[in-house]
Protein backbone atom coordinates (compact mmCIF):
# COMPACT_ATOMS: atom_id res chain seq x y z
CA UNK A 1 0.00 0.00 0.00
CA UNK A 2 1.42 3.26 -0.68
CA UNK A 3 1.64 5.71 2.02
CA UNK A 4 -1.79 7.85 2.89
CA UNK A 5 -1.91 11.61 2.33
CA UNK A 6 0.53 13.25 5.18
CA UNK A 7 0.16 16.25 6.63
CA UNK A 8 3.56 16.50 7.85
CA UNK A 9 7.12 15.55 6.00
CA UNK A 10 8.20 12.47 6.65
CA UNK A 11 11.75 12.65 6.13
CA UNK A 12 12.33 15.67 8.04
CA UNK A 13 13.66 15.87 11.56
CA UNK A 14 11.19 18.19 14.22
CA UNK A 15 13.23 20.55 16.22
CA UNK A 16 12.35 23.50 17.84
CA UNK A 17 8.99 23.60 16.16
CA UNK A 18 10.14 23.29 12.64
CA UNK A 19 10.95 20.81 9.75
CA UNK A 20 14.15 20.48 9.30
CA UNK A 21 16.68 17.85 7.00
CA UNK A 22 19.02 16.04 9.00
CA UNK A 23 22.28 17.52 9.02
CA UNK A 24 23.96 14.98 7.05
CA UNK A 25 21.15 15.09 4.55
CA UNK A 26 20.82 11.50 4.39
CA UNK A 27 17.49 9.44 4.60
CA UNK A 28 16.60 5.81 5.62
CA UNK A 29 14.30 4.05 3.01
CA UNK A 30 10.78 3.08 5.15
CA UNK A 31 8.80 -0.10 4.10
CA UNK A 32 5.23 -1.60 4.09
CA UNK A 33 5.50 -4.71 6.28
CA UNK A 34 2.32 -6.10 4.46
CA UNK A 35 4.22 -5.81 0.94
CA UNK A 36 7.35 -5.44 1.53
CA UNK A 37 7.44 -2.54 -0.77
CA UNK A 38 9.50 0.31 0.12
CA UNK A 39 6.98 3.18 0.94
CA UNK A 40 9.02 6.35 1.77
CA UNK A 41 11.94 7.62 3.59
CA UNK A 42 12.75 9.05 7.23
CA UNK A 43 15.47 11.47 7.95
CA UNK A 44 18.57 9.64 9.16
CA UNK A 45 19.50 12.26 12.38
CA UNK A 46 22.52 11.76 14.27
CA UNK A 47 24.20 13.43 17.34
CA UNK A 48 24.42 16.98 15.75
CA UNK A 49 20.70 16.93 14.89
CA UNK A 50 19.98 15.46 18.77
CA UNK A 51 22.44 17.91 19.91
CA UNK A 52 20.34 20.76 18.11
CA UNK A 53 17.07 19.13 19.91
CA UNK A 54 18.52 19.07 23.32
CA UNK A 55 19.59 22.70 23.31
CA UNK A 56 15.95 23.28 21.84
CA UNK A 57 14.56 21.57 24.85
CA UNK A 58 16.63 23.23 26.84
CA UNK A 59 15.71 26.91 26.00
CA UNK A 60 12.14 25.57 25.94
CA UNK A 61 12.28 24.73 29.44
CA UNK A 62 14.07 28.13 30.44
CA UNK A 63 11.68 29.88 28.42
CA UNK A 64 7.86 29.57 27.28
CA UNK A 65 7.43 26.13 28.69
CA UNK A 66 9.36 26.25 31.30
CA UNK A 67 6.99 29.16 32.42
CA UNK A 68 3.31 27.84 31.85
CA UNK A 69 1.65 26.89 35.18
CA UNK A 70 0.54 23.51 35.74
CA UNK A 71 -3.33 24.29 34.49
CA UNK A 72 -1.97 25.76 31.34
CA UNK A 73 -0.11 22.72 30.82
CA UNK A 74 -2.84 20.54 31.18
CA UNK A 75 -5.04 22.59 28.51
CA UNK A 76 -2.46 22.31 25.89
CA UNK A 77 -1.98 18.03 26.35
CA UNK A 78 -6.01 18.17 26.40
CA UNK A 79 -5.79 20.42 23.09
CA UNK A 80 -3.88 17.51 21.84
CA UNK A 81 -5.71 14.75 22.61
CA UNK A 82 -8.75 16.23 20.72
CA UNK A 83 -7.15 16.84 17.73
CA UNK A 84 -5.32 13.52 18.06
CA UNK A 85 -9.41 11.54 18.63
CA UNK A 86 -10.30 13.78 15.74
CA UNK A 87 -7.10 12.06 13.24
CA UNK A 88 -7.82 8.35 14.78
CA UNK A 89 -8.51 7.30 11.36
CA UNK A 90 -6.24 9.01 9.68
CA UNK A 91 -3.00 8.12 12.48
CA UNK A 92 -4.26 4.68 12.27
CA UNK A 93 -4.15 4.11 8.68
CA UNK A 94 -0.52 5.49 8.37
CA UNK A 95 -0.09 3.21 11.67
CA UNK A 96 -1.70 0.03 9.58
CA UNK A 97 1.12 0.90 6.70
CA UNK A 98 3.89 1.59 8.50
CA UNK A 99 3.89 -1.24 10.94
CA UNK A 100 1.72 -3.69 9.21
CA UNK A 101 -1.20 -3.38 12.26
CA UNK A 102 -4.62 -4.49 11.36
CA UNK A 103 -6.73 -1.45 10.77
CA UNK A 104 -8.95 -2.18 14.57
CA UNK A 105 -5.96 -2.65 16.17
CA UNK A 106 -3.86 0.74 14.73
CA UNK A 107 -7.01 2.01 15.39
CA UNK A 108 -7.14 1.53 18.78
CA UNK A 109 -3.53 2.52 19.64
CA UNK A 110 -5.13 6.08 18.08
CA UNK A 111 -8.00 6.43 20.86
CA UNK A 112 -5.09 5.22 23.51
CA UNK A 113 -2.92 7.84 22.29
CA UNK A 114 -5.55 10.80 23.07
CA UNK A 115 -7.02 9.02 25.90
CA UNK A 116 -3.60 9.17 27.33
CA UNK A 117 -3.39 12.58 26.77
CA UNK A 118 -6.88 13.28 28.51
CA UNK A 119 -5.66 11.75 31.57
CA UNK A 120 -1.96 13.67 31.66
CA UNK A 121 -4.26 16.28 30.81
CA UNK A 122 -6.21 16.38 33.92
CA UNK A 123 -3.00 15.47 36.62
CA UNK A 124 -1.04 18.21 35.49
CA UNK A 125 -1.90 20.30 38.25
CA UNK A 126 -2.70 17.61 40.81
CA UNK A 127 0.56 16.28 41.68
CA UNK A 128 1.11 17.99 45.23
CA UNK A 129 4.27 17.87 47.39
CA UNK A 130 3.85 17.17 51.52
CA UNK A 131 3.90 18.78 54.65
CA UNK A 132 6.59 16.72 57.27
CA UNK A 133 6.34 17.54 60.77
CA UNK A 134 10.07 18.24 61.85
CA UNK A 135 11.96 19.66 64.74
CA UNK A 136 10.06 22.74 66.84
CA UNK A 137 10.17 26.08 65.05
CA UNK A 138 10.56 24.58 61.81
CA UNK A 139 8.17 24.28 58.74
CA UNK A 140 9.11 21.41 55.97
CA UNK A 141 7.33 20.91 52.66
CA UNK A 142 8.48 19.03 49.63
CA UNK A 143 8.41 20.02 45.86
CA UNK A 144 7.70 18.18 42.56
CA UNK A 145 9.67 19.38 39.95
CA UNK A 146 10.51 18.13 36.58
CA UNK A 147 13.79 16.62 35.63
CA UNK A 148 14.63 19.38 32.78
CA UNK A 149 15.28 17.53 29.46
CA UNK A 150 14.20 14.22 28.96
CA UNK A 151 14.72 11.58 26.22
CA UNK A 152 12.40 9.06 25.29
CA UNK A 153 13.93 5.99 23.44
CA UNK A 154 11.09 4.12 21.67
CA UNK A 155 10.52 0.34 19.85
CA UNK A 156 8.24 -0.08 16.46
CA UNK A 157 5.75 -2.51 18.08
CA UNK A 158 2.78 0.61 19.89
CA UNK A 159 4.79 3.74 19.08
CA UNK A 160 1.30 5.85 19.65
CA UNK A 161 0.99 3.90 22.95
CA UNK A 162 4.01 4.70 24.37
CA UNK A 163 4.38 8.00 23.03
CA UNK A 164 1.17 9.01 25.21
CA UNK A 165 2.52 6.72 28.02
CA UNK A 166 6.00 8.82 27.93
CA UNK A 167 6.03 11.81 26.48
CA UNK A 168 2.48 12.65 27.95
CA UNK A 169 3.56 12.00 31.59
CA UNK A 170 6.69 14.38 31.25
CA UNK A 171 5.10 16.69 29.64
CA UNK A 172 2.31 17.06 31.96
CA UNK A 173 5.23 17.22 34.74
CA UNK A 174 6.99 20.03 32.93
CA UNK A 175 10.21 18.32 31.16
CA UNK A 176 10.54 19.43 27.53
CA UNK A 177 11.11 16.15 25.23
CA UNK A 178 13.52 14.52 22.89
CA UNK A 179 12.10 11.50 21.15
CA UNK A 180 13.99 9.15 19.29
CA UNK A 181 11.40 6.37 17.39
CA UNK A 182 12.51 3.09 16.35
CA UNK A 183 13.62 3.10 12.72
CA UNK A 184 10.92 1.55 11.78
CA UNK A 185 7.96 3.24 12.76
CA UNK A 186 8.54 6.87 12.89
CA UNK A 187 5.39 8.19 11.04
CA UNK A 188 2.79 8.33 14.06
CA UNK A 189 5.69 10.54 16.21
CA UNK A 190 6.30 12.86 12.94
CA UNK A 191 2.42 13.07 12.96
CA UNK A 192 1.90 13.26 16.73
CA UNK A 193 4.72 16.20 16.97
CA UNK A 194 2.79 17.90 14.36
CA UNK A 195 -0.25 17.59 16.20
CA UNK A 196 1.41 19.20 19.48
CA UNK A 197 2.71 21.85 17.55
CA UNK A 198 -0.99 22.54 16.41
CA UNK A 199 -2.22 22.47 19.79
CA UNK A 200 -0.19 24.92 21.14
CA UNK A 201 2.77 23.13 22.28
CA UNK A 202 5.56 25.87 22.79
CA UNK A 203 8.64 24.92 20.26
CA UNK A 204 11.23 23.14 21.63
CA UNK A 205 9.03 21.23 24.29
CA UNK A 206 9.05 18.10 21.85
CA UNK A 207 11.44 17.34 19.47
CA UNK A 208 11.46 13.97 17.50
CA UNK A 209 14.84 12.78 16.01
CA UNK A 210 14.22 9.66 13.45
CA UNK A 211 17.61 7.48 13.11
CA UNK A 212 19.42 4.77 13.73
CA UNK A 213 19.81 3.28 17.05
CA UNK A 214 23.06 3.34 17.22
CA UNK A 215 23.77 6.62 15.62
CA UNK A 216 20.61 9.17 17.19
CA UNK A 217 19.51 6.44 20.08
CA UNK A 218 23.27 5.99 21.49
CA UNK A 219 23.63 10.29 20.90
CA UNK A 220 20.35 10.70 22.84
CA UNK A 221 21.46 8.69 25.61
CA UNK A 222 24.87 9.53 26.35
CA UNK A 223 23.99 13.66 25.61
CA UNK A 224 24.89 15.43 29.20
CA UNK A 225 22.02 17.68 28.39
CA UNK A 226 19.72 15.16 29.03
CA UNK A 227 18.57 14.41 32.59
CA UNK A 228 16.24 11.72 32.70
CA UNK A 229 16.09 8.64 29.93
CA UNK A 230 12.75 6.66 28.97
CA UNK A 231 13.78 3.67 27.12
CA UNK A 232 11.41 1.38 25.66
CA UNK A 233 12.62 -1.66 23.81
CA UNK A 234 15.27 -4.75 24.25
CA UNK A 235 16.84 -6.12 26.97
CA UNK A 236 20.04 -5.58 25.24
CA UNK A 237 20.07 -1.96 24.26
CA UNK A 238 17.97 -1.30 27.95
CA UNK A 239 21.39 -2.90 29.08
CA UNK A 240 23.64 -0.27 27.29
CA UNK A 241 21.27 2.65 27.56
CA UNK A 242 21.55 1.97 31.42
CA UNK A 243 25.09 1.80 31.37
CA UNK A 244 25.39 4.99 29.20
CA UNK A 245 23.31 7.16 31.63
CA UNK A 246 25.31 6.00 34.53
CA UNK A 247 28.18 7.90 33.08
CA UNK A 248 25.83 10.91 33.87
CA UNK A 249 24.32 9.76 36.50
CA UNK A 250 20.91 10.18 35.00
CA UNK A 251 18.11 8.36 36.49
CA UNK A 252 16.45 6.13 33.99
CA UNK A 253 13.07 4.08 33.51
CA UNK A 254 13.46 0.92 31.41
CA UNK A 255 10.31 -1.15 29.97
CA UNK A 256 11.67 -4.14 28.75
CA UNK A 257 10.56 -7.61 27.35
CA UNK A 258 8.47 -10.49 28.86
CA UNK A 259 7.26 -13.94 28.92
CA UNK A 260 3.95 -13.23 30.83
CA UNK A 261 2.19 -16.30 32.20
CA UNK A 262 -1.68 -16.94 32.42
CA UNK A 263 -2.07 -19.19 34.94
CA UNK A 264 -5.51 -21.30 34.64
CA UNK A 265 -6.71 -23.73 37.49
CA UNK A 266 -9.34 -26.55 37.48
CA UNK A 267 -11.92 -24.12 38.78
CA UNK A 268 -11.55 -21.44 36.24
CA UNK A 269 -14.44 -20.15 34.06
CA UNK A 270 -13.42 -21.34 30.68
CA UNK A 271 -15.46 -19.60 28.87
CA UNK A 272 -14.01 -16.21 30.21
CA UNK A 273 -11.22 -17.33 29.97
CA UNK A 274 -10.29 -18.74 26.50
CA UNK A 275 -10.51 -15.28 24.34
CA UNK A 276 -8.11 -13.71 26.73
CA UNK A 277 -6.05 -17.06 26.71
CA UNK A 278 -5.65 -16.69 22.99
CA UNK A 279 -5.78 -12.84 22.06
CA UNK A 280 -3.18 -11.76 24.75
CA UNK A 281 -0.73 -14.09 22.54
CA UNK A 282 -1.80 -13.09 19.10
CA UNK A 283 -2.30 -9.18 19.50
CA UNK A 284 0.02 -6.99 17.13
CA UNK A 285 0.70 -10.41 16.18
CA UNK A 286 2.59 -10.75 19.53
CA UNK A 287 5.09 -8.41 19.30
CA UNK A 288 3.70 -7.33 22.57
CA UNK A 289 5.87 -6.51 25.25
CA UNK A 290 3.33 -8.20 27.73
CA UNK A 291 2.09 -10.82 25.01
CA UNK A 292 0.96 -13.77 27.21
CA UNK A 293 3.17 -15.94 25.39
CA UNK A 294 3.05 -18.92 28.02
CA UNK A 295 -0.01 -20.44 29.25
CA UNK A 296 0.17 -22.68 32.34
CA UNK A 297 -3.12 -25.22 32.64
CA UNK A 298 -3.63 -27.77 35.88
CA UNK A 299 -3.62 -30.82 34.57
CA UNK A 300 -7.69 -31.31 35.25
CA UNK A 301 -8.65 -29.06 32.83
CA UNK A 302 -5.61 -29.43 30.41
CA UNK A 303 -7.11 -31.35 27.39
CA UNK A 304 -10.19 -29.01 27.29
CA UNK A 305 -8.26 -25.86 27.19
CA UNK A 306 -5.92 -27.53 24.71
CA UNK A 307 -8.59 -28.35 22.48
CA UNK A 308 -10.40 -25.02 22.80
CA UNK A 309 -7.75 -23.05 22.34
CA UNK A 310 -6.67 -25.19 18.99
CA UNK A 311 -10.45 -24.78 17.88
CA UNK A 312 -9.53 -20.78 18.49
CA UNK A 313 -5.87 -20.74 16.43
CA UNK A 314 -7.16 -23.13 13.63
CA UNK A 315 -9.88 -19.65 13.21
CA UNK A 316 -7.21 -16.95 13.13
CA UNK A 317 -6.69 -15.29 9.48
CA UNK A 318 -3.53 -13.53 8.60
CA UNK A 319 -3.21 -10.97 6.28
CA UNK A 320 -2.52 -7.33 5.39
CA UNK A 321 -2.87 -4.65 7.45
CA UNK A 322 -5.75 -3.36 5.37
CA UNK A 323 -7.39 -6.42 5.56
CA UNK A 324 -7.86 -5.44 9.41
CA UNK A 325 -8.12 -9.56 10.07
CA UNK A 326 -7.01 -11.43 13.05
CA UNK A 327 -2.89 -11.04 12.89
CA UNK A 328 -1.08 -8.98 10.43
CA UNK A 329 2.54 -9.18 9.11
CA UNK A 330 5.55 -9.08 11.43
CA UNK A 331 7.68 -5.79 11.48
CA UNK A 332 10.16 -6.70 9.07
CA UNK A 333 11.77 -9.55 7.36
CA UNK A 334 14.46 -9.67 10.45
CA UNK A 335 11.62 -10.25 13.05
CA UNK A 336 10.37 -12.83 10.78
CA UNK A 337 13.79 -14.69 10.46
CA UNK A 338 14.34 -13.98 14.07
CA UNK A 339 10.36 -15.69 14.88
CA UNK A 340 11.16 -18.63 12.45
CA UNK A 341 14.22 -19.94 14.02
CA UNK A 342 12.46 -20.34 16.78
CA UNK A 343 9.66 -22.03 15.13
CA UNK A 344 12.41 -23.97 14.00
CA UNK A 345 13.99 -24.81 17.64
CA UNK A 346 9.79 -26.26 18.29
CA UNK A 347 10.27 -28.52 15.84
CA UNK A 348 10.46 -31.50 18.14
CA UNK A 349 7.69 -30.00 20.28
CA UNK A 350 3.78 -30.60 19.90
CA UNK A 351 2.07 -27.91 17.88
CA UNK A 352 -1.45 -28.86 18.51
CA UNK A 353 -2.70 -25.93 16.01
CA UNK A 354 -1.62 -22.80 13.59
CA UNK A 355 -3.63 -19.85 11.90
CA UNK A 356 -4.28 -19.48 8.48
CA UNK A 357 -2.42 -17.32 6.20
CA UNK A 358 -4.79 -15.90 3.46
CA UNK A 359 -3.90 -17.00 -0.33
CA UNK A 360 -4.14 -13.33 -1.20
CA UNK A 361 -1.29 -11.87 1.19
CA UNK A 362 1.33 -10.51 -0.55
CA UNK A 363 4.19 -12.99 -1.09
CA UNK A 364 6.60 -10.39 0.05
CA UNK A 365 4.75 -10.06 2.96
CA UNK A 366 6.31 -10.71 6.69
CA UNK A 367 3.77 -13.24 7.32
CA UNK A 368 4.03 -16.05 9.92
CA UNK A 369 0.77 -17.85 10.68
CA UNK A 370 0.60 -18.33 14.43
CA UNK A 371 1.54 -21.42 16.73
CA UNK A 372 0.68 -23.08 19.66
CA UNK A 373 2.75 -25.66 21.05
CA UNK A 374 1.65 -28.16 23.98
CA UNK A 375 3.11 -30.04 26.61
CA UNK A 376 6.27 -27.66 26.59
CA UNK A 377 8.81 -28.42 29.54
CA UNK A 378 9.22 -24.84 31.21
CA UNK A 379 12.70 -24.63 30.38
CA UNK A 380 12.61 -24.65 26.95
CA UNK A 381 13.68 -22.27 25.27
CA UNK A 382 10.69 -21.81 23.68
CA UNK A 383 9.13 -21.55 27.40
CA UNK A 384 11.93 -19.10 28.63
CA UNK A 385 12.96 -16.74 25.64
CA UNK A 386 10.57 -14.06 24.39
CA UNK A 387 9.82 -14.73 21.08
CA UNK A 388 8.20 -11.31 20.02
CA UNK A 389 5.76 -13.45 17.58
CA UNK A 390 2.39 -14.97 17.48
CA UNK A 391 3.82 -18.25 19.45
CA UNK A 392 2.18 -19.48 22.40
CA UNK A 393 3.30 -22.39 24.36
CA UNK A 394 0.99 -24.59 26.77
CA UNK A 395 2.84 -26.13 30.15
CA UNK A 396 0.50 -28.56 32.56
CA UNK A 397 1.24 -28.05 36.34
CA UNK A 398 0.28 -29.90 39.43
CA UNK A 399 -0.90 -27.83 41.92
CA UNK A 400 -0.73 -23.80 43.00
CA UNK A 401 3.10 -24.27 44.15
CA UNK A 402 4.18 -26.00 40.84
CA UNK A 403 2.21 -23.04 39.28
CA UNK A 404 4.15 -20.38 40.71
CA UNK A 405 7.53 -22.00 40.08
CA UNK A 406 7.02 -22.07 36.78
CA UNK A 407 5.13 -18.81 36.78
CA UNK A 408 8.45 -17.20 38.28
CA UNK A 409 10.95 -19.47 36.23
CA UNK A 410 12.26 -16.80 33.89
CA UNK A 411 13.82 -13.94 33.68
CA UNK A 412 11.50 -11.47 33.32
CA UNK A 413 8.64 -10.27 35.19
CA UNK A 414 6.05 -8.28 33.64
CA UNK A 415 2.29 -9.24 33.47
CA UNK A 416 0.83 -12.00 34.91
CA UNK A 417 -2.80 -13.56 35.19
CA UNK A 418 -4.68 -15.47 37.14
CA UNK A 419 -7.55 -17.70 36.31
CA UNK A 420 -9.59 -19.28 39.61
CA UNK A 421 -12.34 -18.85 41.27
CA UNK A 422 -10.92 -19.28 44.53
CA UNK A 423 -10.86 -15.92 46.45
CA UNK A 424 -8.44 -16.58 48.59
CA UNK A 425 -5.91 -18.43 45.62
CA UNK A 426 -6.25 -14.97 43.84
CA UNK A 427 -5.16 -13.00 46.97
CA UNK A 428 -2.34 -15.44 47.89
CA UNK A 429 -1.10 -15.61 44.05
CA UNK A 430 -1.53 -12.11 43.75
CA UNK A 431 1.34 -11.91 46.04
CA UNK A 432 3.11 -14.45 44.88
CA UNK A 433 3.43 -13.97 41.65
CA UNK A 434 6.74 -11.98 40.56
CA UNK A 435 5.47 -9.31 38.27
CA UNK A 436 5.03 -5.81 37.71
CA UNK A 437 1.07 -6.38 37.06
CA UNK A 438 -1.02 -9.36 37.91
CA UNK A 439 -4.66 -9.77 36.51
CA UNK A 440 -7.17 -11.92 38.27
CA UNK A 441 -10.28 -13.71 35.81
CA UNK A 442 -8.46 -11.50 33.27
CA UNK A 443 -5.70 -10.06 31.01
CA UNK A 444 -5.01 -6.78 30.37
CA UNK A 445 -1.43 -6.50 28.45
CA UNK A 446 -0.53 -3.64 30.62
CA UNK A 447 -4.08 -2.40 31.05
CA UNK A 448 -5.49 1.33 30.66
CA UNK A 449 -3.62 4.75 31.31
CA UNK A 450 -4.40 4.63 34.85
CA UNK A 451 -2.71 1.11 35.72
CA UNK A 452 0.79 1.88 36.69
CA UNK A 453 3.23 -0.34 34.19
CA UNK A 454 6.47 -1.62 34.30
CA UNK A 455 8.70 -4.76 35.30
CA UNK A 456 10.46 -7.17 37.20
CA UNK A 457 13.92 -8.51 36.23
CA UNK A 458 15.26 -8.25 33.15
CA UNK A 459 11.58 -7.01 32.14
CA UNK A 460 13.04 -3.83 33.64
CA UNK A 461 12.11 -1.32 36.28
CA UNK A 462 10.70 2.30 36.70
CA UNK A 463 6.72 2.62 36.51
CA UNK A 464 5.07 4.20 33.55
CA UNK A 465 1.36 5.10 32.97
CA UNK A 466 -1.09 6.09 35.65
CA UNK A 467 -0.06 8.90 38.15
CA UNK A 468 3.22 6.47 39.34
CA UNK A 469 4.52 8.03 35.95
CA UNK A 470 3.94 11.49 37.14
CA UNK A 471 6.49 10.73 40.37
CA UNK A 472 8.99 8.92 38.19
CA UNK A 473 9.01 12.22 35.72
CA UNK A 474 9.74 14.61 38.74
CA UNK A 475 12.25 14.45 41.03
CA UNK A 476 11.42 15.65 44.97
CA UNK A 477 13.39 18.35 46.76
CA UNK A 478 12.63 19.16 50.19
CA UNK A 479 12.66 22.53 51.99
CA UNK A 480 13.31 22.75 55.54
CA UNK A 481 12.12 26.65 56.95
CA UNK A 482 13.73 27.58 60.36
CA UNK A 483 11.22 30.47 61.18
CA UNK A 484 11.50 29.89 65.34
P1 LIG B 1 15.32 -2.34 20.33
O1 LIG B 1 15.88 -2.37 21.69
O2 LIG B 1 16.07 -2.93 19.24
O3 LIG B 1 15.01 -0.83 19.90
C1 LIG B 1 14.28 0.05 20.72
C2 LIG B 1 14.75 1.46 20.46
O4 LIG B 1 16.11 1.57 20.87
C3 LIG B 1 14.70 1.87 19.00
O5 LIG B 1 14.31 3.22 18.90
C4 LIG B 1 16.15 1.72 18.56
O6 LIG B 1 16.51 2.56 17.47
C5 LIG B 1 16.87 2.15 19.82
N1 LIG B 1 18.26 1.67 19.93
C6 LIG B 1 18.81 0.56 19.37
N2 LIG B 1 20.13 0.50 19.67
C7 LIG B 1 20.41 1.57 20.44
C8 LIG B 1 21.59 2.05 21.07
N3 LIG B 1 22.76 1.42 20.96
N4 LIG B 1 21.50 3.18 21.82
C9 LIG B 1 20.33 3.84 21.95
N5 LIG B 1 19.19 3.45 21.35
C10 LIG B 1 19.22 2.32 20.62
O7 LIG B 1 13.88 -2.99 20.49
P2 LIG B 1 12.82 -3.27 19.36
O8 LIG B 1 13.27 -4.44 18.59
O9 LIG B 1 12.50 -2.00 18.65
O10 LIG B 1 11.54 -3.64 20.25
C11 LIG B 1 11.32 -4.90 20.73
C12 LIG B 1 11.65 -4.98 22.21
O11 LIG B 1 10.98 -3.96 22.93
C13 LIG B 1 11.12 -6.27 22.80
O12 LIG B 1 12.11 -6.85 23.61
C14 LIG B 1 9.93 -5.84 23.63
O13 LIG B 1 9.61 -6.69 24.68
C15 LIG B 1 10.34 -4.48 24.08
N6 LIG B 1 9.16 -3.68 24.43
C16 LIG B 1 8.90 -3.44 25.75
C17 LIG B 1 7.77 -2.72 26.11
C18 LIG B 1 7.46 -2.45 27.56
O14 LIG B 1 6.69 -1.54 27.83
N7 LIG B 1 8.01 -3.17 28.50
C19 LIG B 1 6.93 -2.22 25.13
C20 LIG B 1 7.23 -2.48 23.81
C21 LIG B 1 8.36 -3.22 23.47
Amino acid sequence: MPLPDLWFAPSLCFIDSQWRKAESGDTLPIFDPSTGEEIGAIAKGGAADIDQAVNAAERSRQGDWGRMTAPERGRVLARIGQIVLERVDALARIEATDVGKPLKQAKADAVALARYMEFYAGAADKLHGQTIPYLDGYTVYTLREPHGVTGHIIPWNYPMQIIGRSVGAALATGNAAVLKPAEEACLTALAFADIAREAGLPAGALNVVPGLGEEAGAALSSHPGIHHISFTGSVGVGKLIQSTASQNVVPVTLELGGKSPQLVFDDADLDAALPFLVNAGIQNAGQTCSASSRILVQRGVYNEVMSRMAEHYSALRVGPAMADLDVGPLISAKQKKIVSSFLEQGGQLEMVAKGRIMDDAPSDGNYIAPHLFAGVSPDHALAQDEIFGPVQVVIPFQDESDAVAIANGTKFGLVASVWTRDGARQMRLARALRSGQVFLNNYGAGGGVELPFGGTGLSGHGREKGFEALYGFTTLKTVAALHG
